[in-house]
């Protein structure tokens, strides 16, 4: 890893599910993140993807009349890129576990542990879940009911498992538990938040089994480069992409520059990310990553998003009515980053309203509604400050220290709020000073030039903080206020140091009143 270097990555999308809000949650979440270090000066880098191996995909291609590729290709064109454009995610990187960069490089991943003597050949029998891609130990199963009555199921899944019985290439996991656990022990912040940590660290000391790492009964995905006949499990495999995309095997120099990476998970597949992965890591004698940080699980009505069960909200549903940056703001303003979080229409309405509508973008619209109307458009130069004045600058400093300390710890939702203390406290000096009543009075130009001159410069403050969560509204904003080049290149970690412009221009609603809001029904 170079100096500055951040490098963040989400979980790669399963190509057959159905994007939902919650893939979009941890998109936004990494993509604010990224942006935040961007605009701080570091070579941040945001890697997301998809996930095309594996037996359900197979199975859904064929029934469906085309190649796995295909219907992969299909789906990547269909579902998945369009979502990061609905919700205006700036990545790096998108890589596909069918790129021949990816295939090539997990392959000499797994021949390397294989030559170190990490792999062996064994016999294994159990319950396999094709909806988890995983095969499940007892506990995981549950009686089925309805259809399934009489039957184990998955209890994430509702439906039948399978019981398999293979010969599998095993990775010696076992042999890392203790290493595992002295990282965990040793470097406390590497998985997060707390809970997360005390989950995955009992997990460990009740003692790992090893990992059956191939499968031979379909041929849909990379294959073990010592024996074509089997394919590697899909969940070896996409754990990889984290490496191939960042130039493992391929471009040494790259790699050194951005490995280790902070990964954003749901809490799901926290032991995927925090287990079998440094593990494998440890095996292949590459560094861990830098952070694995499992988010909550998103509420609809009490239940967890899940396509499953039927609680799936398609982003669009959102964006097409709030836009793209109320979608980013509310998530990351309403629920706290590592926890469960509801999510509701009502809520996302009176946050739009009140904090966006009203609270910044009202605020914008003023200030520059009253540089136009009572100087020509040209922003005023102070006179004297008074302790008002010096109080909403020691606030833009205090800020955006705050929220830099806040992202530094990925409290996305705590770094929001410090800087809605300044949108607060800026509403509340145009309240108190009255330009508009300083206006009609000659005799007090000057005070009112030092109002909306400081004014201005606090609303510049925000375009500058508020860029990595909602880039449109402050982009216009950026540009009505004649701010000195691109808003992307504003170092956020010193917003206050922004400079405006000599004339500030004309700006429409940022956040434009919505009329009625019909909530989209489940089906
Ligand atoms: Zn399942």
């Amino acid at each position: 890893m170079s100096a500055g270097s951040f490098y963040i990555t989400t979980p790669i999308f399963y190509v057959n599910d159905v994007p939902h809000i919650g893939h979009a949650y941890t998109e936004v979440a990494a993509d604010v993140l990224a942006r935040w270090h961007r605009q701080s000066g570091d070579d941040a880098w945001l890697l997301t993807g998809t996930d095309e191996h594996g037996q359900k995909i197979l199975r859904t291609a064929i029934a469906n009349g085309v190649t796995p590729k295909e219907w992969a290709d299909r789906l990547v064109e269909t579902a998945w890129k369009p979502l990061l454009q609905t919700v205006n995610i700036a990545n790096d990187d998108f890589i596909r576990t069918t790129d021949e960069r990816h295939e090539v490089n997990a392959q000499k991943f797994l021949q390397h542990l294989h030559d170190e003597g990490h792999i062996y050949t064994g016999e294994y029998e159990g319950y396999y879940c094709v909806g988890c891609e995983e095969y499940k130990q007892t506990g995981d199963l549950v009686d089925g009911t309805g259809d399934y009555a009489g039957q184990l199921v998955c209890a994430i899944h509702s439906k039948p498992v399978e019981l398999l019985h293979e010969k599998n290439y095993f990775f010696k996991m076992s042999a890392f538990a203790d290493r595992l656990l002295a990282l965990y022990e040793e470097n406390p912040d590497f998985v997060q938040p707390e809970a997360a940590r005390n989950e995955v660290m009992s997990f460990v000391k009740r003692g790992l089994s090893d990992l059956s790492i191939s499968r031979s009964s379909f041929d849909w995905g990379i294959k073990v480069p010592w024996d074509e006949s089997h394919v590697v499990y899909v969940w070896f495999d996409a754990l990889l992409n984290y490496i191939t995309a960042a130039g493992y095997g391929q471009n040494d120099e790259e790699f050194a520059s951005r490995w280790p990476a902070t990964h954003i998970v749901g809490k799901d597949i926290l032991r995927f990310h925090a287990v079998i992965w440094p593990a494998m890591l440890m095996a292949a004698g590459i560094e861990v990553p830098k952070q694995v940080f499992g988010h909550g699980w998103l509420l609809v009505g009490g239940e967890k998003m899940s396509k499953s069960k039927l609680t799936g909200i398609a982003p669009s549903q959102i964006t097409d009515t709030f836009g793209s940056d109320a979608f980013r703001y509310y998530f990351m303003r309403a629920i706290s980053f590592g926890q469960d979080g509801s999510f509701s229409w009502e809520d996302l309405s009176a946050r739009y309203q009140s904090e966006l509508a009203n609270g910044f973008g009202n605020l914008a619209s003023r200030v520059i509604a009253m540089v136009v109307r009572y100087c020509d458009g040209t922003v005023p130069a102070a006179g004297a400050f008074t302790a008002d004045d010096l109080a909403i600058q020691a606030t833009e400093r205090r800020v955006t220290d705050a929220a830099t300390s806040f992202i530094a710890t990925l409290a996305i939702h705590d770094a929001l709020a410090s800087v809605w203390q300044l949108v607060d406290e800026l509403n509340g000096y145009i309240t108190l000073q009255e330009p508009w009543a300083l206006a009609k009075n000659p005799d007090s130009r000057e005070r009112l030039d030092t109002v909306l001159h400081t004014a201005v410069h606090g609303l510049g403050t925000l375009a500058v903080l508020l860029s990595p969560v909602i880039p449109v509204a402050t982009g216009k904003l950026w540009t009505a206020l004649g701010g000195d080049g691109a808003l992307a290149d504003q170092r956020v970690d010193r917003a206050w140091e922004w400079t405006g412009g000599a004339r500030v221009s004309a700006l429409e609603p940022l956040f434009p009143r919505i009329e009625s809001i019909v909530e989209p029904s489940d089906g």
